[in-house]
């Protein structure tokens, strides 16, 4: 089998339900590796960019909307991101998650317990998981920078930024 890897999200949804342990928990019975973890607010840009191939469906703007959180608010309107990595970790995840209409999920299945379609009829199935290794790979370029991936599994170079502008923390000022 493979060695794949794969972007999960727990979405908006699954922050707000106090979802993070049981879905994590889930998640391990396949037995991957977690190799990147994160807390994201998500940008507009970034969310309809991760759904760029659902741009022509009806339900767009209420997705885009729905993984930015936008109908919850502070402090749930982020996502936790991961990279899962093993040997056939995409189909292997996938079956964790189950079937992206929470109503036909398997109730065993992540999306299946703790999904629901709202009165807008998206579907808020919780997580986010990649379904294919040409998906996963964009993905996971999207949201993750190479130095934040512990084990690199794409090719990088070196660029050397001129006058890049970076936050840094601040022990001067006094509080
Ligand atoms: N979605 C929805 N209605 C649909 C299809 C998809 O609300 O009829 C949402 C749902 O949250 C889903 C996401 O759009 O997870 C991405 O859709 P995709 O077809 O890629 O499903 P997934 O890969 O997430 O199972
Ligand atoms: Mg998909």
């Amino acid at each position: 089998m493979p060695v794949e890897q794969l972007l999960i999200l727990i979405k908006p949804d699954g922050i707000k339900k106090s979802l993070t342990g049981n879905i994590l928990t889930k998640l391990s019975e396949a037995r991957m590796v977690i190799v990147a973890a994160k807390v994201v607010k998500v940008s507009e840009e970034l969310a309809r960019n991760h759904y760029c191939q659902l741009s022509s469906k009806p339900f767009f703007k209420e997705l885009v909307d729905y993984i930015q959180g936008k109908i919850y608010g502070e402090p749930w309107d982020r996502v936790l991101a991961f990279v899962y990595q093993g040997e056939d970790a995409i189909s292997r995840m996938r079956k964790i998650a189950g079937a992206t209409n929470p109503e036909e999920a398997d109730p065993v299945s992540i999306r299946g317990a703790y999904g629901r379609i709202t009165t807008k009829g998206v579907y808020e199935n919780v997580v986010h998981c990649s379904s294919e290794a040409s998906e996963s790979e964009r993905e996971i370029k999207l949201w993750f920078k190479p130095d934040e991936i512990v084990k690199l599994m794409y090719p990088t170079k070196k660029i050397f930024l001129e006058k890049e502008e970076r936050v840094v923390w601040d022990d001067r000022v006094v509080r």
